[in-house]
């Protein structure tokens, strides 16, 4: 299985401060690759750089350094026109999906938008019987979510629109940012099982969270992400099932308090060591550390 999206060495720094005069390293040489049909975790915790990794791969924000591609093309060459060929097949959805509608409009014009950018010319009735399918396909039932105000619908039903929309287009890759964090228990199984079909259905998907006990239930592999450096990846099974690095092997340790979140100041440490931390290293088949050899 080739590649679909590709982060080749990326970087991300930040201009912080005043006057912008300091620099943050939000996401620091990243390396990695998710294929068609592939779930691939992200996981690390606030502040670790997981919503810049996906913005960057939406072009929502641009790289620092390094690359990323699509299918083997640079993103950061696409002109409009090609860019808008990217978003047709490359989607994000994210934490808060209330911040996805504007108040002011019932929810279903995010719809409307995604005809008049990308199927102007197909009939109404045609539209709407993809509507009906894409609805359908994110378990909603049309009659209780058209036509309404986001504030008439519930997270969960926001955020399955949300998918519903992506599901319009020709979508193949899919940025799913803490999607899963604020549904309450028994939407949160539903919004998983949907990512489930839609990796049978071919789809690549970036499944961003800091709850690790959500990236071993849905993804083939992982990547563990801390203040911006991935400090261990592999398939899921390995990562979890035989962690190498201290990191991630502390935050397994602190599984049972995993439903609670991470206090702040977690994030505020120095940001880089003073000494060089080990490189990547293979220590099992595709699993690799940062460990000291
Ligand atoms: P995560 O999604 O893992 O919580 P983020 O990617 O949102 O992490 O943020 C990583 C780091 O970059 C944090 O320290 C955050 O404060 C900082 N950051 C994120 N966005 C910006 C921005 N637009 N300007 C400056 N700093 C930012
Ligand atoms: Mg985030």
């Amino acid at each position: 299985m080739s590649a679909l999206v590709e982060l080749d060495a990326c970087t991300k720094v930040y201009r912080v401060g005043s006057f912008g005069s300091g620099r943050l390293t939000a996401v620091d040489d990243v390396t990695f690759d998710v294929r068609s049909g592939e779930v691939v975790s992200l996981i690390g915790e606030s502040g670790s750089g997981k919503s810049t990794i996906g913005r960057m791969i939406l072009r929502l924000s641009p790289v620092t350094s390094g690359a990323i591609r699509f299918k083997g093309e640079d993103i950061s060459a696409f002109g409009d026109r090609r860019l808008a060929e990217y978003y047709r097949h490359a989607q994000g959805v994210f934490q808060d999906p209330f911040s996805s509608y504007n108040p002011v409009y019932k929810a279903d014009r995010v719809f409307a938008l995604v005809k008049n950018a990308y199927f102007p010319h197909v009939d109404g009735a045609t539209w709407r019987s993809r509507i009906e399918a894409s609805l359908e396909a994110v378990s909603l039932d049309p009659r209780q979510v058209l036509h309404k105000y986001p504030h008439q619908l519930s997270g969960g039903q926001l955020q399955r629109l949300l998918v519903a929309r992506a599901l319009l287009l020709d979508l193949e890759f899919l940025v799913a940012d803490e999607i899963i964090s604020m549904l309450d228990a028994s939407t949160r199984i539903d919004v998983l099982n949907l990512l489930g079909e839609l990796k049978a259905n071919g789809l690549g998907i970036l499944f961003i969270t800091h709850d690790l006990s959500l990236g071993n239930y849905i993804s083939d592999r992982t990547l563990i992400l801390r203040r911006g450096v991935v400090v261990e990846s592999g398939r899921t099974a390995d990562v979890f099932g035989d962690p190498r690095h201290p990191y991630t092997r502390s935050l397994l340790a602190a599984v049972p308090h995993l439903h609670t979140k991470w206090g702040p100041g977690t994030t505020t440490e120095a940001r880089h060591s003073p000494t060089t931390p080990p490189a990547l290293v293979t220590v099992g088949p595709g699993h690799l550390a940062r460990v000291a050899q």
